[in-house]
C-alpha cells in the first residue's frame, strides 16, 4: 500500500480495496498474503466444559484447578468457561416461549459468565482474575503479573447470532468461542477439558461400540459428518480456516494429570489438527 498525491496536493491511499465491494474473490485472495501477526504464540488457551466439568462440582473441578495452579509458573494460561446444564435449561424455556436464536445466544453468554466468576474466585489464591472480552488486549499485563485470567467462552455474537440451518440453538457456543479467542491472540493450540477420554465415532455415553479416535485431521473429521460430536461443528470450520491455531486437544478432566500432560505438549486424549499450511 502506498500514498499518492493528486494534482490539488491531497494525499490518497493507493490500495486495491478502494471503491470495491470487498466481495471480489480475486481481491479477497490478495488480502491473505503475508503472515498473520501472532501476539502471544505461547499462550495456552483451555476451556473447562460447562456440562462436562463445572456442573460435576467440587469433586471434578477442584483437582483440575489444582493442576492449573501448579502449571501456571511454567505456562501462560487463559482459562475459559462453558455454560452447561443451566444454559440448556434457559434454552429450553426460551424455545418454548418462541424466542429467536439471538436471544438464546445472549442467555447462554450469561451462564458462561457465571461460571467464569466462580472459577476465578476458586483460582483467586493462585492469581485467578475474571476478565471480560475487552480485557483480552490486557492479557500480557495479567500474565506478567503471574495471574490466571478467566474469561467466559461464549463468543459475543449475542442478539446478532446467525440462525443455524436446523433448529434454533446458537451454532457458535463455547468451543468455537475458545478457538476464536486463541486464534486472535495468536496461540497455537486449544485444550478442551471434558468428561470422556476424547473423541469417539459416536457418543460413548449412548453407544458402547463407539471407537476412540486418538488423532484426526480436521477436514477429514468434517467430511466424516458424524451424527454426534464432542465439539461444536462451527469449531471444526473455524479450525480448518485458522491461521495460528493448528490443533485442538480434548482431554478427560476426570483423569488426574491429563490436563497437565496436555499443557506439556502431550496428547493424553484426542487431537484434532490442521495440516501445516492447510
Ligand atoms: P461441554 O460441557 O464441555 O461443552 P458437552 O457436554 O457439550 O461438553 O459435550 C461433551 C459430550 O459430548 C461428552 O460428554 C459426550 O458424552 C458427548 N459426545 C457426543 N458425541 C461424541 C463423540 N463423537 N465423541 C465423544 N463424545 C461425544
Ligand atoms: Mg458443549
Amino acid at each position: 500500500m502506498s500514498l499518492k498525491r493528486d494534482d490539488s496536493g491531497r494525499l490518497h491511499i493507493d490500495t486495491p480495496l478502494m471503491a470495491e465491494s470487498l466481495m471480489d474473490r480475486g481481491l479477497l485472495a490478495q488480502t491473505g498474503s503475508g503472515e498473520v501477526f501472532r501476539p502471544l504464540p505461547d499462550l495456552q488457551v483451555l476451556k473447562l466444559g460447562g456440562q462436562s466439568v463445572i456442573d460435576r462440582g467440587a469433586a471434578v473441578v477442584l483437582p483440575i484447578l489444582e493442576e492449573i495452579s501448579a502449571a501456571r509458573p511454567a505456562h501462560k494460561i487463559l482459562v475459559m468457561t462453558g455454560g452447561g446444564t443451566r444454559s440448556r435449561h434457559a434454552y429450553a424455556i426460551a424455545l418454548d416461549l418462541g424466542m429467536p436464536t439471538g436471544v438464546l445466544a445472549k442467555l447462554g453468554a450469561g451462564i458462561s459468565q457465571q461460571n467464569a466468576l466462580m472459577i476465578a474466585m476458586l483460582l483467586a489464591p493462585s492469581g485467578g482474575v475474571q476478565i471480560a472480552h475487552d480485557d483480552l488486549v490486557k492479557l500480557p499485563g495479567y500474565l506478567a503479573l503471574g495471574a490466571i485470567p478467566v474469561m467466559e467462552a461464549m463468543p459475543p455474537y449475542s442478539l446478532w447470532e446467525k440462525p443455524d440451518r436446523v433448529g434454533r440453538i446458537p451454532p457458535h457456543r463455547t468451543d468455537v468461542g475458545t478457538l476464536l479467542t486463541a486464534e486472535v491472540m495468536g496461540a497455537g493450540r486449544v485444550i478442551l477439558v471434558k468428561d470422556e477420554q476424547g473423541l469417539f465415532t459416536a457418543d460413548p455415553k449412548k453407544d458402547p461400540e463407539a471407537a476412540f479416535i486418538a488423532e484426526i485431521e480436521v477436514n477429514e473429521l468434517i467430511a466424516r459428518d458424524l451424527d454426534d460430536l464432542a465439539v461444536e461443528r462451527t469449531m471444526l470450520d473455524a479450525l480448518a480456516n485458522a491461521r495460528s491455531v493448528s490443533e485442538v486437544l480434548i482431554v478427560n478432566g476426570r483423569e488426574r494429570g491429563a490436563l497437565t500432560a496436555a499443557l506439556n505438549g502431550e496428547n493424553p486424549g484426542s487431537r484434532i489438527y490442521r495440516e501445516p499450511g492447510g
